[in-house]
């Protein structure tokens, strides 16, 4: 491996090098004992090229690490991992409001550039989380009902294919692949060294948070769920349930609408008077307040998640489901504890059609995402437990929602993924790959075409 660090700008380092960890390190704990046998922190999309066409000639695993979030730990590896960080340039022009950022670039970068420029497109809730992963997985933020989803307003893509040649896709140029990098899942057509978005302008908005004690479980899951099936494409909120430590559980709705927050007050109003919330705070924001509002940041310790889909509000069955999977949850020592979340997607989302891009899902109502959550202190019975829990409650839900997931909800546990993550969009995928990586150079075990 020593023969790569001579044709690169970049760094090469091996385990026990200062910045090793800093470099490869997975965000999700349950992965820290996969150890790549190096990462080369590349300089430029030269490097980029190099490193892939020196994989490939060598026959040495290669894993593309961006902001390093995957829920799988499918940015780390045993061979070598490319650190895309320091392909982090932003380019804005106010004029056309075309914003091009760097493969390695990570959310909170690109936020601060847009909230310069007064502009925005729909990126997620972390600042951690790589506009890589993110984009290529489809990308889903509160405002994606009125704007759409993160891929939905790329326009261009620069992207090192399995040969090591550097390639432009859009519209027209490699139009196949750029139809691929919109949703067809990071690291599997080659490693996307710049990303185009058309940015438009950011608008006024209010937020809300509303916290109800558990007994409210059952009657504020459904109204919620019926307040958010009728509401404006403006208004997009994550419905949770969830528990910690040996507590009993909450019942949070975390939402961002893009208008005033009387408008609001008018839409939550139902929920409110079913029960009423313990903390209930909705207020006006501008949408950089709004957007720091719904950040969400988790202390990266092992977890695993779990997703469906449906296209209606769940019946009373499904409810009960959720609220009855939470009390049996068998605890553990992480803070973060385990919930299911119901984000509601749709609106813009859903007016795309299914073959226009590869991201499938444009007749969701809610993902409907289950977690749950231990740490590395807890003993293996503990961890056993846990994913015995989620698994129990990911089958159980399958009676009251479809099979369908996202995968940027990476789950390794997936049987059925093709289908799952990319429905009738799998076929073709899979005809790209063969094109474009026919020796599988960008493979791991969820690698569209393996
Ligand atoms: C705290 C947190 C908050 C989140 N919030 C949201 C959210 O609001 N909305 C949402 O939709 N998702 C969200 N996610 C999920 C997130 O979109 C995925 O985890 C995403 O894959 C992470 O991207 P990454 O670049 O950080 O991760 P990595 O682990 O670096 O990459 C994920 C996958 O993409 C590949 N990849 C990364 N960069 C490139 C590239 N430039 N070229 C080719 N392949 C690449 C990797 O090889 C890997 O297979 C969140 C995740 C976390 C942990």
């Amino acid at each position: 491996m020593n023969e790569l660090s001579e044709l690169v700008g970049g760094r090469l380092r091996f385990p026990g090098d200062p910045g090793f960890e800093a470099a490869t390190a997975p965000f999700n704990r349950r992965y820290v004992d996969v150890r790549p046998s190096a990462v080369l922190s590349v300089r430029d999309a030269a490097d980029v090229a190099t490193a892939v066409a020196w994989a490939r000639d060598t026959g040495e695993s290669l894993t593309v690490r961006g902001g390093g979030h995957s829920y799988a730990g499918f940015s780390t590896g045993t061979g070598l991992v490319l650190d895309l960080r320091a392909l982090d340039e932003i380019r804005v022009d106010t004029d056309s409001g075309l914003v091009t950022v760097g493969g390695g670039t990570l959310s909170g970068t690109i936020y601060d550039a847009l909230e310069k420029a007064d502009l925005a497109f729909p990126l997620g809730n972390s600042n951690e989380v790589g506009v890589g992963g993110l984009t290529l997985g489809g990308g889903v933020a509160a405002v994606s009902r009125a704007f759409g989803l993160t891929v939905d307003a790329l326009v261009e893509t620069e992207l090192v294919l399995a040969d090591g040649t550097l390639v432009r896709c859009n519209a027209t140029e490699n139009a196949d692949l750029f139809w691929a990098c919109r949703g067809g899942g990071g690291g599997n057509f080659g490693v996307n060294t710049s990303f185009t978005f058309q940015a438009r302008e950011p608008v006024a908005s209010s937020t809300c948070l509303l916290l109800w004690d558990w007994p409210h479980a059952r009657e504020v899951l459904a109204i919620m769920q019926e307040i958010m099936a009728g509401a404006p494409d403006e208004f997009a909120a994550r419905i949770g349930a969830s528990r910690s430590g040996d507590g009993p559980g909450t019942i949070s709705v975390i939402g961002q609408h893009l208008g005033p927050a009387s408008e609001l007050r008018e839409l939550l109003a139902p929920a409110i008077a079913t029960a009423t919330p313990r903390h209930c705070d909705i207020g006006d924001k501008t949408y950089w307040e709004a957007k720091d509002f719904l950040h969400h940041e988790t202390s990266g310790d092992p977890f695993a998640v779990r997703t469906r889909t449906t296209p209606k509000p769940l019946a009373e069955a499904g409810v009960e489901t959720i609220v009855a999977a939470l009390d049996r949850w068998p605890g553990s020592a992480n803070p973060d504890g385990a919930g299911v979340a119901l984000f509601t997607w749709g609106g813009a989302i859903n007016r795309i059609p299914v073959p226009d891009t590869a991201f499938p899902h444009r007749d969701v109502l809610f993902l409907i995402s289950m977690d749950t959550s231990w740490s590395m202190t807890d003993p293996s019975q503990t961890v056993w437990t846990n994913l015995e829990w989620l698994d129990g409650l990911h089958s159980e839900m399958g009676a009251h929602a479809n099979d369908a997931a996202y995968v940027n909800f990476t789950d390794p546990a997936l049987t059925g993924w093709r289908s799952a993550y990319y429905g009738p969009n799998y076929l073709r995928l899979s005809d790209i790959k063969k094109r474009h990586d026919p020796d599988g150079v960008f493979d791991f075990c969820q690698a569209v075409g393996s």
